[in-house]
């Protein structure tokens, strides 16, 4: 990877030399969003959760205030043929799409489908003088930002990508200033300790949550759980999101030229993979407050530009099923846990009628019951049954039967409140884009996904 460290630093003091006639208006500040997997109907479905039912009209939400078109998401290719276009995009793929400008395959990060290693836009923002930061929900390293700061023909080779943190430059500077998430396992670990790196570098660190005020200048590490921070669903501090975005923008402030910021809502996209509707709008909300404070920050301010999009839709959610004219979000509101919980307590064995009554809480019919308990006893079988010699496969195994029991349980709560699902995985229907501040009016209207780092580019006087 050395060698192409060394080849983007000549791209980016190129890019240097190039000013644009486009700079004189250009935001000095750009916030980046990203709702991981929030297609458009995460959003429509958003607007009837968060519905007051005391008034006759809907109201709206920040989505819908933001709103200025739409974009295409399909990818270059995939692993074993980086240009046999597909219509249905990973997460990394379309992450370089939207920092690179560029088309590549699945899974490929900030890499061409020949695996050259394209600028990124906070890399560049990095060499035009620009402060930069990331704040995710997800692990620091995962697809989406790590397609801002590393380059890895492979989006799980997550301790790769960990170097590259410390290791990609540019013009000898590190590439964020800010890094706000989790990840501690990969930044950690036996052969090498990039935490420790950084510190010595001159990095803040702090490693849980409630630290998270400590942090009083840049540059700033903060890892606050070993992998994801996991779903909000499940966690007694709320709207993480917000709280980091908050201090981010603060540790940020009003530097001379300006900063890049990206902001993801990385776990929307996980909950999109389990079926899981009311983890998902819980997701959307952790994102949505977010984006509220950010939209009265850039009200406050004239030099600054937000845009948000999905990179992907995950799951093929859609708003009413079984042929019923209704989505029952009043029941979804009360499922107290996430399937990830849902599925630990049953492959612990938890009796069925109990689980759902203390952690759903939802009413569940005798035909919906009848399938948990069978699905269950399935699960605890092949669990007893898989081969516990070689770690490898019983991990594979185990995935296996977790999916398996997710696609039951997530069948009988789609039923009970008509939602309705086609996919565990991504869809390539189009996503929304929603911008707000200076030079907004440039993402109206249809686009691809790399016509949005396309227009960012220009906003920072890339030619
Ligand atoms: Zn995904």
């Amino acid at each position: 990877m050395k060698q192409i460290y060394k080849t983007l630093g000549a791209l980016a003091a190129l890019a240097l030399l190039t000013p644009s006639a486009f700079a004189a208006e250009a935001p000095k500040n750009i916030i980046m969003i990203i709702g991981d997997g929030m297609g458009p109907a995460y959003t429509s479905a958003y607007r009837y959760y968060m519905d007051n039912p005391a008034t006759s009209q809907v109201e709206s939400t920040v989505f819908d205030q933001l709103l200025v078109g739409m974009s295409s998401t399909y990818s270059s290719g995939t692993q074993e043929h980086h240009t046999k276009k597909t219509y249905v995009t990973d997460s990394a793929a379309s992450a370089t799409a939207l920092s690179t400008g560029v088309k590549t395959y699945n899974q490929a990060v900030a890499l061409d489908v020949n695996d050259k290693p394209l600028l990124t836009l906070m890399e560049y923002a990095k060499s035009i003088g620009k402060t930069t930061g990331l704040v995710v929900t997800s692990q620091i390293n995962h697809a989406t930002p790590a397609s801002f700061v590393a380059h890895n023909t492979y989006r799980y080779n997550y301790d790769d990508i960990a170097d590259s943190y410390f290791d990609n430059r540019v013009n000898g500077n590190f590439v964020a200033d800010l890094m706000f998430g989790g990840g501690q396992k990969y930044f950690i670990r036996d052969d090498r300790n990039i935490v420790k790196q950084f510190v010595k570098a001159g990095y803040q660190y702090f490693d849980s949550f409630d630290q998270l005020s400590k942090f009083d200048r840049l540059p700033a590490l903060g890892l606050f759980a070993s992998s994801g921070l996991g779903y909000t669903f499940d966690s007694p501090v709320k709207y993480r999101l917000l709280k980091m975005v908050k201090k981010a923008t603060k540790l940020l402030g009003n530097p001379d030229k300006g900063y890049f910021l990206l902001v993801e809502g990385s776990m929307i996209d996980w909950c999109g993979h389990d079926n899981d509707i009311a983890c998902a709008m819980h997701e959307v909300d952790g994102l949505a407050k977010t984006v509220e404070y950010l939209k009265d920050y850039v009200d406050k301010r004239d030099d600054t530009l937000l845009v948000m999009t999905a990179d992907h839709e995950t799951g093929g959610l859609s708003i009413g099923a079984q042929g019923v004219y209704q989505w029952k979000k009043d029941v979804i509101k009360q499922v107290k846990h996430s399937m990830t919980s849902i599925i630990s307590f049953l492959l612990e064995g938890q009796d069925p009628a109990k689980l759902w009554q203390e952690h759903i809480g939802i009413e569940i019919d005798d035909k919906g019951l009848a399938q948990i308990v069978a699905a269950q006893k399935t699960a605890i079988k092949a669990i007893d049954e898989s081969p516990k010699e070689d770690a490898e496969k019983l991990k594979a195994a185990r995935t296996n039967i977790r999916v398996k029991l997710i696609t039951q349980v997530s069948d009988v709560l789609a039923r009970l409140t008509l939602t309705g699902w086609t996919s565990i995985n991504h869809t390539g229907a189009d996503v929304q884009v929603f911008a707000h501040g200076q030079s907004k009016a440039l993402f109206n209207g249809h686009q691809d996904n790399t016509d949005i780092a396309k227009k960012l580019f220009k906003l920072m006087g890339r030619e």
